[in-house]
C-alpha cells in the first residue's frame, strides 16, 4: 500500500454490524474529495460513530469497501494512516500535564512555535492565553478546570500538530457553549482546501461551511446536500 497524499475518500455500498447479524450501517455510498468538509448529522444510535470508526479502521465493513486516493483504506501502512490521519474524540483524553505537553503529546521534538501554530488552528489559543498560567496550566487530574467544549479545542490542536491530510471530529454531545462552537466551527472551515475533514456534529450551525452533509437515519443515508439545501 502507498501514504496518504491527497486525503480523498470513497464509501462503497458499506453496511456493518457489530453483530453481523444486526447491520446498524446500511449499504452507505459517499464520495469524500481531498480537502472537502464533510458534516454527518443523524439522531442518537443512528451510526454516525460508528462510520468514523469504520473510515479510522477500528472495524472492518463486512459488505462494501472503504477507499483512500483510489485505494482500499487497510493497505495503507499503519505508520503512514496514523501519520496522515487525525481525530478528535467525543471525550477528549487530558493527561495531567500542562496544556502544552497536551497538545505535543507523542510527538517529541515538536517546537513552543509548532505547538501554539496548531492551537491558533483549532481556535485554542485565545483560551489558552487566557489560562492561569497559559501554556503551562496543568489539566487533568486536580488541574485547571476546562469545559468539554474546551477539552475538543486542545484535542484538535493535538491533533493538527501532526499536520493530517484527513481529520475526523465527533463534537461532544453535551452543551457546549456557543463561543466554542463557533471556534470548532471556524476551525474546520479554515482547513477547507487543505485538510480532508469528516465531522459529527449536533448542530448543523457548527457545519454551516460544509460541502456537504450526511444525514443519517437508523444506519441509512437519508439525505446528502448543503447547509442551504437542508
Ligand atoms: P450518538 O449521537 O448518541 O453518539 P451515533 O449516531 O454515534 O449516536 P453509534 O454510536 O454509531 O450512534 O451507534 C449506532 C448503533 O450501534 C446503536 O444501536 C448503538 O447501540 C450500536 N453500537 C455502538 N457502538 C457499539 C459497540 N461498540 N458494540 C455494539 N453496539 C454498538
Ligand atoms: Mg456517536
Amino acid at each position: 500500500g502507498q501514504p496518504i497524499t491527497q486525503g480523498g475518500l470513497r464509501i462503497h455500498d458499506l453496511s456493518f454490524g457489530y453483530d453481523p447479524a444486526r447491520p446498524v450501517l446500511h449499504h452507505i455510498d459517499v464520495s469524500i474529495p481531498a480537502g472537502s468538509l464533510v458534516g454527518i448529522v443523524g439522531h442518537t444510535g443512528s451510526g454516525k460513530s460508528t462510520l468514523l470508526s469504520l473510515l479510522l479502521r477500528f472495524y472492518s465493513a463486512q459488505q462494501g469497501r472503504i477507499e483512500v486516493d483510489g485505494q482500499p483504506l487497510h493497505a495503507v501502512p499503519d505508520a503512514a494512516f496514523r501519520d496522515a490521519v487525525g481525530l478528535v474524540p467525543q471525550e477528549p483524553f487530558l493527561m495531567s500535564a500542562s496544556v502544552h505537553d497536551n497538545i505535543a503529546m507523542g510527538r517529541p521534538g515538536i517546537s513552543e512555535a509548532q505547538v501554539q501554530a496548531a492551537a491558533r488552528a483549532a481556535r485554542a489559543h485565545d483560551f489558552i492565553e487566557a489560562l492561569p498560567q497559559g501554556y503551562a496550566t496543568r489539566l487533568g487530574e486536580g488541574g485547571a478546570r476546562v469545559s468539554t467544549g474546551q477539552r475538543q479545542l486542545i484535542a484538535m490542536a493535538r491533533a493538527l500538530a501532526g499536520s493530517p491530510r484527513i481529520l475526523f471530529l465527533d463534537e461532544a454531545t453535551s452543551n457546549i457553549d456557543s463561543a466554542t462552537e463557533r471556534q470548532v466551527s471556524e476551525a474546520l472551515a479554515a482547513l477547507h482546501g487543505r485538510v480532508t475533514v469528516v465531522a459529527i456534529a449536533h448542530r448543523l450551525s457548527t457545519i454551516r461551511a460544509a460541502d456537504q452533509i450526511l444525514v443519517l437515519n437508523h444506519g441509512r443515508l437519508q439525505e446528502q446536500g448543503t447547509h442551504e439545501k437542508l
